[in-house]
């Protein structure tokens, strides 16, 4: 076991394959794929040319391809090498402070230029756009991560983008604006006048906050009415993007390797999955091909209980029903997002692969409570010196469990975690957190069941 703290690769580590999970689902690959996915409308499987007026092709064909390593194309290496391969650490004093036989360790996604992990699929998806010859993006952004990965990537190869940002998080969280807006995107609070849809609703209520349901229409239907000029983008959910991030979790492979140990125990949290399935699936293919047996766990927020509380079924994959309907767990998508602080993880649905992998057995859920996950990222904080996201504090705070269970039973255990991002754009979630502003919340049982009579109804 080596004495070391930092595990660094070098440029030449760098990944030059993603992983695709798709051969490897231990269930029908048609739960996951594109023809599990249904027209909003006609409620029929879509076809591929409803998905390449939306997606790049090439974008498409990943989500379908069944080749279990895929080509990272050097024009995308080439730019994640600004910044990966990312670190892995041994969380030591941690370690000492928490007085636990357990090692720990986590990947640092923080060291992107955007301060997290959605870097990963935004430049891949950027090149596609490009190669294709497509003008630029539309997308949407809630508190704005997404939105910054996605105009880092467009200006790096010279695209528009057009991002929809949820009206309050526009109003009250500037910083991410401005950034997005720095690297030549355009932002637009949304509801907004630019589409029929946002007209719609501005002409109901002038006053509508907003909702990622709503941003995610905008953005579609500008997409779609630009006769192929913009493709819609999405961080997180699809097929490809979990392919993209692989690169966290093969990294993470080599520098446990650097680290002599094998971990018992991987852990990320969970909004539309991304981050999770890219530290953990390289993982997973070794406990599918090699007999491991290490324990994968997704990690949710009480307030938000996809995976632990949501149904196992068909529904739409935004708020307004105008997205194609997909089989995942859901709390319906009517669900009204509470206020919490781990903005990220606010998604009614879930990645079709984790699901499918959770009701299979594959990975394990759990959820975590706010006032629990702050506590968590603080005490981490104090001892490693980083601030977490409020979205990776619930990974942090997983690990931190399972680090005092092995104290209790007196057995050492390995633990990876991701840290998906830093928070040093989520002050003033902290802040409220500070001042005693945040409260327990869990997710009531009876608006999950209320939900469930909106669902799509779905003959297949
Ligand atoms: C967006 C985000 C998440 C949640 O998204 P996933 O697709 O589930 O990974 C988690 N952590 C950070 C830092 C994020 O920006």
């Amino acid at each position: 076991m080596s004495e070391q703290t930092k595990f660094v690769l070098t440029e030449k580590d760098l990944p030059e394959k993603w992983y695709n999970i798709n051969p490897d689902m231990p269930v029908n690959p048609a739960e996951t794929a594109w023809n599990a996915v249904l027209h909003p409308v006609t409620k029929q499987p879509v076809t591929p040319e409803f998905l390449t007026a939306l997606f790049p092709a090439r974008f498409v064909g990943e989500a379908v391809s069944m080749d279990r390593w895929i080509e990272i194309p050097e024009e995308v290496r080439e730019i994640y090498k600004l910044w990966r391969p990312t670190p892995l650490l041994r969380a030591r004093r941690l370690e000492k402070m928490l007085d636990t036989p357990a090692h720990i360790y986590y990947k640092y996604e923080g060291v992107s230029p955007v301060g997290s992990h959605k870097p990963n699929t935004a430049v891949a998806q950027a090149f596609y756009a490009k190669e294709e010859g497509t003008l630029g993006f539309t997308t949407e952004t809630g508190a704005g991560q997404w939105g910054s990965a996605l105009s880092m990537a467009a200006n790096f190869f010279g695209l528009e983008c057009h991002v929809y940002m949820v009206k309050v998080s526009y109003g009250l969280k500037p910083y991410r604006r401005i950034i997005m807006e720095n690297y030549g995107a355009t932002v637009t609070a949304s509801p907004s006048m630019n589409t029929e849809f946002g007209r719609k609703l501005l002409a109901e209520d002038p006053d509508n906050p907003g909702s990622l349901g709503i941003a995610i229409s905008e953005a579609v239907e500008a997409a779609v009415s630009s006769n192929g000029k913009y493709k819609y983008s999405l961080g997180s959910v699809l097929g490809p993007v979990l392919t993209h991030q692989s690169v966290i979790g093969q990294e993470a492979l080599k520098q446990m390797e650097m680290a002599g140990e094998y971990p018992d125990v991987v852990i990320g949290c969970v909004g539309g999955g991304s981050n999770f399935a890219g530290i953990a699936f390289p993982f997973l293919h070794l406990n599918f091909t090699e007999g491991k047996k290490t324990r994968i766990m997704a990690v949710e927020p009480t307030a938000c209980p996809t995976l632990t509380k949501g149904q196992y079924t068909f529904d739409y994959g935004d708020t307004a029903g105008m997205a194609p309907i997909v089989k995942m767990h859901t709390l319906g998508h009517t669900f009204m997002p509470p206020d919490i602080h781990a903005g990220g993880l606010r998604y009614h649905g879930m990645a079709p692969h984790i699901c499918s992998l959770y009701d299979n057995g594959d990975i394990e859920a759990v959820a975590l409570d706010q006032l629990d996950t702050f506590e968590g990222a603080l005490q981490f904080m104090k001892a490693e010196g980083i601030l977490p996201a409020p979205e990776s504090s619930h990974a942090v705070r997983a690990a931190i469990n399972e680090a005092l269970q092995a104290k209790e039973e007196g057995r050492e255990k390995v633990i990876l975690f991701n840290l998906s991002g830093h928070g040093l754009f989520d002050l003033a979630s902290y802040a409220a957190y500070n001042q005693g502003g945040l409260r327990r919340y869990r997710y009531p049982d009876d608006k999950i069941a209320e939900a469930m009579q909106h669902l799509p109804q779905v003959n297949l």
